[in-house]
């Protein structure tokens, strides 16, 4: 019996309910993943009893010599997997990632210049309600209405804005990003470019993306999305006087003592980022995604943009009768886990949205290929074409859970 079933039963049947609900259910939201059993370990660990405050032989405590060597390695993975001189592993999520960015490159109520958030940017990007957008002075750039960034429109609005950064990078996009053209913008107009590839890192790691590097000036990522390690975030440069910036901003800037638990779990998921199975995986989510975008769009479904070429797909509802909302709900009846999200042209409010948002990191994690996604397109269209009938819902329950038992992700869960 495993420590916390003894110690904390109340806390532990909510674990395995949990479990439950994670092998049984197809989990689509584009920001999640499964992470491997030994990221699991690597986090519940020892490690988290010990402060290191400070950077590896520059702390502020003793006996920090064996967190200093995870802590390298991190680094060190992370320099080779994405091409770069310079990473902070620190950051305890991609918020405070970014946030640091902004501290080590502006002052307060500098202007910066990020993807609007009903476009797909992310809060962090300027979004008026985050400190990104109370700090500092920001502007935003959207899509078209096709669903595309116009880089000669993003051009135009930062000769307006003139920003001191210019953020690149999305939540809900499904398009490759043009890492060269933002450069080529934020040079005209002396601006830092800034990438944040939380949601593509996996596939730029596997070379299924254009890398940010040498266009941005600073790139971030969160660490549990496409990359599949835990929760957290990291900064990357190839500027040392920035590096030294971006450290001081993390700590002793915005943040205490580093998770030196989650750093070894960042470790052990870069370590399987870096094999050559990561690539096929990576490949695989690509093309589970364009399954996707392929079989909905047959069954006369319209797909933001006309299609993805990344891990994730939107769906308009712009023409339809029902809502992001409405759809959301019935996939979660069926057991299918995605979210509402706004689309270009919105007519609805934020809270029922006209879209919604499904990826394919998570299930490819769990073995599923063309086949199951096949299926599960099937099933997602059948859901929404009889969108208000509870027993079609009931029976792809059934279905999702027979398919869903035949890819069990944590056969011996360490929880
Ligand atoms: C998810 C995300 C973040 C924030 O990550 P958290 O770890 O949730 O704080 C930042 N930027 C983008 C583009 C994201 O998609």
């Amino acid at each position: 019996m495993s420590f916390l079933a003894k110690n904390d039963p109340e806390i532990y049947a909510l674990f395995e309910q949990e479990l439950e609900r994670q092998s049984y259910n197809l989990e689509m939201i584009a920001s999640e993943n499964f992470a491997s059993n030994a990221v699991i370990e690597a986090m519940g660990s020892i490690l988290t009893n010990k402060y290191a405050e400070g950077y590896p032989s520059k702390r502020y405590y003793g006996g920090c010599e064996i967190v200093d060597k995870i802590e390298e390695i991190a680094i060190e993975r992370a320099k080779k997997l994405f091409n770069c001189q310079y990473v902070n592993v620190q950051p305890n999520s991609g918020s405070q990632a970014n946030q640091a960015v902004y501290q080590a490159l502006l002052k307060p109520y500098d202007k910066i210049l990020g993807m609007d958030l009903s476009h797909g940017g992310h809060l962090t990007h300027g979004a008026k309600v985050s400190s990104s957008g109370k700090n500092y002075h920001s502007f935003s750039y959207g899509v078209e209405l096709n669903g595309r960034i116009n880089y000669d429109k993003v051009r135009e609005i930062a000769k307006i804005v003139r920003p001191q950064v210019i953020v690149c990078g999305a939540s809900a996009y499904p398009r490759e990003i043009d890492f060269k053209a933002f450069r080529s913008i934020a040079d005209e107009v002396g601006a830092y470019l800034f990438a944040d590839i939380a949601h593509i890192a996996g596939l730029v790691a596997a070379g299924e993306h254009q890398d940010p590097f040498p266009h941005a000036h600073v790139v971030t990522t969160t660490t549990h999305k496409t990359l599949r390690g835990p929760r957290g975030g990291i900064i990357m440069t190839n500027d040392e006087e920035l590096s030294k910036k971006i450290n001081s901003a993390i700590f002793p800037g915005i943040q205490g003592g580093p998770l030196e638990h989650v750093i070894a779990a960042k470790a052990v998921g870069f370590g399987e980022n870096l094999k050559s199975e990561w690539k096929i995986y990576a490949k695989q989510v690509k093309t589970n995604a364009k399954i996707l975008a392929d079989v909905l769009s047959e069954k006369g479904f319209d797909i933001v943009s006309g299609g993805t070429d990344n891990h994730l797909i939107l769906l308009s509802f712009l023409n339809r009768e029902f809502s992001g909302k409405d759809a959301d709900h019935a996939l979660e009846n069926a057991g299918i886990t995605v979210n509402k999200n706004t689309v270009p042209g919105e007519t609805r409010s934020p809270f029922v949205t006209s879209g919604v948002r499904i990826g394919s990191a998570a299930l490819t994690s769990r073995g599923m290929k063309d086949k199951e996604f096949t299926f599960i397109a099937e099933k997602i269209a059948e859901v929404l074409e009889n969108i208000n009938d509870i027993s079609v819902q009931q029976k792809v329950r059934k279905e999702v859970r027979e398919l869903s038992s035949k890819f069990i992700i944590y056969d011996r869960p360490t929880y």
